[in-house]
């Protein structure tokens, strides 16, 4: 598999310059349009943002994101058009792994569609799928909770989800998952996923990819937790390794001076590194110009990580909060609390919460 993928990105690199090659001369314009669009079917994200700064370029490239974007969903069996409409009105993004085949094609093969809605916006989304034929609602058995969180980490109540709904298309059994996220921010959960190879979205108007070095070279950091194993599914990590990719544990194995420490350093390569949901180690592409809907809140995030001193040995969980809310005012109302509601699922047999489900809360 690990073969598979190399060739597949020496070949779409090949592919690229070739066609650029071709296309220098307008005049001749060789290639047919079908093989114009077979070769954009291999570029990730980057490769697509550099050759839309081509003001010739710029439309062909954002309709056939938006091209790759409609196929996706049509593959879930979607209406295309109308998710992308139900996505712009209502915030509503699609992650996981699905995200991820549109910023880097050839990386994965998503089985389930992932969307993300800000809290009190599951409605529309919900509404839109049932009116397809074939889709019916799995519904998961469950009780409605309060839990106690903390200014200083905002988010982090059952990874930032409030609510899981699964609907599943009878006559294809394929699911789409719609997680209702616990801000106003649709993004929050995206934050929380155990590795940066699945902190990408698509929204519908854009596609945005928070670690695109990493990720075009099928790397990922790990979100580290001390609890990694109640908080994400067993097995979790060895899916990557199966299809050639890598998730790098620890940072100080790549460099020994975080880059978080310096404001221009690489700060998409380091756990320690404290980033913003608009930073500039973000790629994004919008396929609707002027059309950009604002996902809620701009959030600021660092991942989970290990600080080994020479004496101590500290662990830092994930951590997601409102960007306006400055670290160290933060640090002065950490022991403040304030509850929220979410949804626990209950065990069918026993009737119990099962607080490893509660908290395994990811679709994927
Ligand atoms: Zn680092």
């Amino acid at each position: 598999m690990m073969y598979y993928v190399c060739r597949c990105q020496i070949l779409h690199h090949f592919l690229c310059l070739m066609w650029l090659f071709l296309r220098a001369d307008p005049k001749s314009y060789p290639l047919p349009v079908e093989l114009q669009e077979r070769i954009y079917r291999y570029l990730p994200l980057r490769d697509l943002i550099s050759l839309s700064a081509i003001p010739n370029l710029k439309d062909d490239m954002e309709k056939h994101l938006e091209a790759r974007i409609l196929r996706l969903l049509v593959s879930f069996r979607l209406k295309g058009k109308d998710t992308l409409d139900m996505m712009r009105s209502t915030g509503t993004v699609v992650s996981g792994s699905a995200a991820l085949e549109i910023v880097s094609p050839g990386s994965c093969e998503p089985r389930d569609l992932n969307l993300y809605c800000p809290a009190g916006s599951a409605q529309g989304a919900i509404r839109m799928i049932l009116g397809l034929d074939g889709f019916v609602e799995s519904p998961y058995p469950l009780k409605t909770l309060l839990a106690e969180r903390t200014p200083f980490s905002r988010f982090e109540v059952n990874n930032g989800i409030k609510r899981l709904y699964r609907f599943v298309h009878l006559p294809s059994s394929k699911v789409v998952t719609l997680a209702e996220s616990i801000s106003t921010s649709s993004v929050a959960p995206v934050l929380f996923f155990h590795s940066t190879l699945l902190m990408n979205y698509v929204s519908g108007s854009g596609v945005v990819s928070f670690y695109p070095e990493l990720t075009y070279d099928n790397l990922g950091l790990l979100n580290y937790s001390q609890h990694f194993d109640e908080l994400h599914k067993p097995g979790v990590l060895d899916r990557w390794e199966h299809v050639g990719m890598d998730i790098c544990h620890d940072c100080r194995d790549w460099h020994q001076d975080h880059p978080s420490l310096s404001p221009s350093a690489r700060r998409g390569m380091c756990q320690w590194a404290y980033r913003q949901t608009n930073d500039e180690w973000t790629d994004r592409m919008d396929f609707r110009t002027g059309q950009r809907k604002r996902l809620g809140p701009i959030l600021a995030w660092r991942l989970g990580h290990v600080y080994k001193g020479r004496k101590d040995v500290m662990y830092h969980k994930t951590s997601v909060h409102l960007v306006h809310e400055e670290w160290f005012k933060l640090c002065l109302y950490k022991t403040a609390v304030e509850w929220v509601r979410y949804y626990a699922p209950i065990d069918s047999a026993t009737g119990e919460i099962d607080s490893a489900n509660w908290k395994r809360s990811f679709p994927q």
